[in-house]
């Protein structure tokens, strides 16, 4: 296979986007970025600073200090992907808990700020044999992508996931929590005036809540030979 394409995959949180894109990646050779971890380590930097908290949002002063926020993936052997350096501080397992959790869907309604992310992910995208995974990577980082897939599940599979990947990394959060956070990040997402998450009509919807991971990369493969002919 020489031919190279990009491959778009969006839609709500924890629907199991970043497991099938890291497959798809591996399978096909391809960089694989988790565009929402760039979002996420925005926001770190942004509580850190006290840019943001749970009572206030000081969006004017987060714009300003932009420029001042570097970001960089490091491929990991061990783990099998990426992992994401803000300001040269690896910060990958940090940006996962649920205090970042419940401030970046806030900080990605900035436009300024996605501004920032789109240009960096379209430089890593470039030169195609991509996937990237996120809420507007088919509607807006890469509009051209040649497969674009739209990824949904019920909101209690969601949960039960996330809650799951919590659980496994000794953090103390309860499923009604992590059920309210999915959801609120969903209505957020879907409904911010800057690039918001939609289903169009030139991508493929997925319902996961009861299919399995091998059947649906299964599918997705045949789609991938597909568009590569
Ligand atoms: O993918 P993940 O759930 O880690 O994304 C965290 C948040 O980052 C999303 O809920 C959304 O607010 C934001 N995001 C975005 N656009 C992207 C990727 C993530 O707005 N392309």
């Amino acid at each position: 296979m020489t031919q190279k394409i990009t491959i778009a995959i969006d839609g709500f949180s924890s629907t199991g986007k970043s497991t099938i894109a890291k497959q798809l990646a591996k399978k096909l050779g391809y960089i694989y970025v988790d565009t929402g971890a760039m979002y996420r380590a925005v926001t770190l930097y942004a509580m850190q600073h006290n840019y943001i908290s749970d009572t206030h949002f000081n969006t004017n002063d987060l714009i300003t200090d932009l420029k001042n926020i570097s970001l960089h993936f490091v491929f990991n052997n061990n783990l099998g992907f990426a992992e994401i350096f803000l300001n040269n501080t690896n910060v990958e397992a940090k940006i996962r808990t649920i205090e970042v959790s419940r401030l970046v869907s806030k900080i990605a309604t900035v436009s300024e700020v996605r501004k920032k992310l789109v240009l960096e992910q379209q430089e890593m995208g470039k030169n195609k044999g991509i996937v990237m995974d996120g809420r507007d990577i088919g509607t807006v980082v890469f509009p051209d992508a040649e497969l674009k897939l739209f990824m949904t599940a019920s909101a209690n599979k969601r949960a039960t996931r996330r809650y799951k990947e919590l659980l496994d990394r000794g953090d103390k959060v309860s499923y009604q929590e992590i059920l309210h956070n999915v959801q609120e990040r969903d209505r957020i997402d879907s409904t911010r005036n800057d690039s918001p998450l939609t289903l169009t009509n030139d991508a493929i919807e997925f319902d996961n809540s009861n299919m399995g991971l091998e059947d649906q990369f299964e599918r997705i493969m045949t789609l991938v030979k597909m568009r590569l002919g």
